[in-house]
């Protein structure tokens, strides 16, 4: 229930910092990938035992990274370690084959395999394989010849996974969740024989590779200490158990310890106890992911994959969002919604933004901008769920995005520019603070009007409120009251991103004559176009440049807002009165339909930019100081690790995996 998946077009941004100059976020771009650094900003105002947790949380992250590359595919550890060899000991000068080598080997480690990251596709080298066999020959590399149809025919192991209709899943997936031979009807029969149908179930094969045995039965083998991938769980047992004295609360030590116990036993009850120990823990600044946790990559969706997050609570944007939570009375009542419609007592809820420390497995190095754990459904009806923001990954998008040409080509002119680069991260943080603490909780529903009222448009509509909300209070002078704003300006740098977002730009990620499907991409086409429609006095046009481009130009912000103010009584008497009817209407109208015209500009223009779609990142360096009885007494960051260093630093230092597994 993560995978938040990055946008192409974030729409949430950052407060600006003012070192940003000389931080540069961007390391590397091969393919259709792009390489960036992040910042931990906070880290050095941590406590040495948040510090020293965190450095230990850190060094368990990394001791997993073998573990994914072999759930990704059986051959991948071979592969990765013999490009590596090559790679190292390169036996000629450096020529465009060593090139090709670097290239395709860059590309393995940020898929970790040999398969795409997101379309799932076998990429293949751009040498040959008669080079490759003779290179490793005269750099006296032995050559396992099972990884060489592998790597070069396209037909053998062409998917990662496969979720095509009509075909088995289980045998046409690359992915080393099932031994060779499983079929998905065999695995299918395994999972629904051991299933756990009591009240707090065991997430059964969450943890296991399900293979078949001599005699052709279907046999487990757990992921644990002493088992299945046990080389790499015990050094991650070996640094919590560092990590454990310096737990922050003792709901956080309980965590670790069920962590620990989880991956020697395997035990999912221990699983279960864990994830209501981490669900609880809410005091705690620093928390971490550590294990086996989204389940996509298994075509069956049942067994997780490796990976981790070590973070702590972004106090600076933790403090603005309780600003926003003490004065949720204060919004409810000033909306312009209808008086029978609002909360006679509404209360705020603080948003949880955090500040990643080190990404690992799954979460690297592409990786999600959000969490929302433990996924589980009887545990978070039980005992809830944390949702959370990462603010530093979301901040290093935004920032690497700046000065790629998007905004010189698609907004107006140099005025709203210099006010977008300006107030541009700030009102985005605003934006996605007043959504999440008052928006979401805002109004009320009518005695007898049902939750599901709205039916398959329910989500679309929620998220039209809660932005709506927003949007309206970001343009309202209390915000700079509270100190939230720096002046009444600043939220048309927000209006007008939102605007031309929802408009225009959002359609980079349509195929031609397609409709938007998505609930989030509806809600924005579904405010942009209704308030455009309804912007009767020029407070906004759609200009065509003599060279044919199309540019969207507000003239009155504040009509705007009033325009903004209109929708929002609407939508709000929708929800309070379950009018499906009405909301059918609003979203067929406005929110499905592309103008098929104006999407073909756009993708041009888009194209034109030639920015790379997927991005993904270089982790910090920690470096720890030890006193002479070997306690740590100050850890250190460093941003200067490039790609390449650091993925051979971590096969060096992190190679806790054996070539078969
Ligand atoms: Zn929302």
């Amino acid at each position: 229930m993560k995978k938040t998946v990055f946008l192409i077009l974030a729409t949430l941004c950052l407060m600006s910092c003012h070192k940003e100059q000389e931080f540069m976020y961007t390391v590397d771009k091969f393919y259709d990938l792009e390489i960036l650094r992040y910042q931990v900003p906070g880290f050095d105002e941590l406590t040495l035992q948040q510090k020293t947790l965190i450095y230990y949380l850190n060094e368990a992250a990394l001791q997993g990274r073998d573990i994914l590359y072999d759930q990704n595919g059986r051959y991948n550890l071979r592969i990765r370690r013999t490009l590596e060899a090559l790679y190292t000991r390169y036996p000629y000068a450096k020529d465009e084959q060593f090139e090709r080598l670097e290239k395709y080997l860059k590309r393995v480690w940020f898929a970790n395999g040999i398969h795409h990251h997101y379309s799932e596709d076998k990429f293949l080298p751009e040498f040959t394989q008669d080079w490759f066999v003779t290179a490793l020959a005269d750099a006296r590399i032995p050559v396992d010849s099972a990884i060489l149809p592998v790597m070069f025919d396209p037909d053998v192991m062409p998917k990662r996974m496969t979720q095509q209709d009509g075909v088995d899943l289980v045998a046409n997936s690359a992915g080393n969740y099932y031994g060779e031979g499983v079929t998905q009807a065999q695995a299918q029969a395994w999972y629904e024989q051991h299933k756990d149908t009591s009240a707090a179930p065991k997430w059964i094969g969450l943890n296991s590779q399900l293979i078949l045995d001599e005699t052709g039965h279907i046999q487990e083998r757990v992921y644990r200490v002493g088992g299945l991938y046990g080389p790499a769980l015990e050094k991650v047992v070996f640094y919590l158990e560092k990590a454990l004295p310096f737990a922050e609360t003792s709901e956080q030590r309980k965590v670790i310890e069920r962590m620990i116990a989880f991956n020697r036993t395997g035990d999912l009850d221990i699983f279960n106890q864990y994830c209501i120990a981490w669900v609880n823990d809410v005091n705690s600044q620093v928390d971490f992911v550590n294990g086996f946790t989204e389940t996509y990559c298994d075509p069956l969706g049942i067994t997780g994959t490796w990976e981790s997050l070590v973070n702590f609570k972004d106090m600076q944007a933790t403090r603005r969002t309780q600003i926003i939570s003490d004065n949720a009375q204060w919004f409810e009542n000033h909306s312009t919604t209808n008086p029978k419609y609002k909360k006679p007592e509404v209360k705020g809820v603080s948003a949880k933004v955090i500040t990643a420390a080190i990404l690992a497995g799954d979460c690297y190095p592409a990786t999600p901008i959000g969490i929302n754990l433990p996924n589980a459904n009887w545990i978070r009806k039980e005992y809830g769920s944390k949702s959370v923001t990462i603010d530093n990954i979301v901040h290093a998008y935004n920032e690497a995005a700046k000065g790629n040409g998007f905004n010189e080509e698609f907004m107006v002119d140099a005025n709203i520019r210099r006010l977008y680069n300006k107030y541009g991260a700030v009102c985005g943080d605003l934006h996605t603070d007043l959504h999440e603490c008052v928006g979401h909780g805002s109004g009320l529903l009518m005695p007898g009007v049902s939750k599901d009222a709205l039916k398959e448009h329910a989500s679309t509509i929620e998220e039209t409120r809660a932005d709506l909300f927003a949007l309206y209070f970001l343009g309202d002078h209390k915000l700079v009251e509270l100190g939230l704003l720096p002046n009444d300006e600043a939220y048309k740098a927000c209006y007008y991103q939102q605007m031309m977002n929802g408009l225009m730009t959002q359609l980079v990620r349509i195929e031609p004559g397609k409709d938007i499907e998505e609930a989030h991409m509806r809600n924005r086409q579904l405010i942009a176009a209704w308030v455009f429609d309804h912007c009767q006095n020029g407070e906004m046009e759609i200009i065509q440049r003599k060279d044919g481009r199309h540019f969207l130009q507000i003239n009155d912000y504040e009509g705007v807002r009033r325009v903004i103010g209109d929708m929002l009584a609407l939508i709000q008497q929708v929800t309070s009165e379950g009018d499906y009817d009405t909301a059918k209407q609003l979203v067929e109208q406005y929110a499905v339909k592309v103008n098929p015209e104006l999407h073909q500009e756009i993708l041009a223009r888009y194209t034109k930019l030639h920015l790379a779609p997927y991005k993904g990142f270089v982790n910090p360096v920690y470096t720890a100081q030890m006193d002479e009885k070997g306690r740590i007494v100050n850890v250190t960051v460093d941003y200067t690790e490039g790609y390449i260093d650091q993925h051979l630093r971590y096969s060096r230092d992190y190679s806790n995996l054996p070539d078969i597994n």
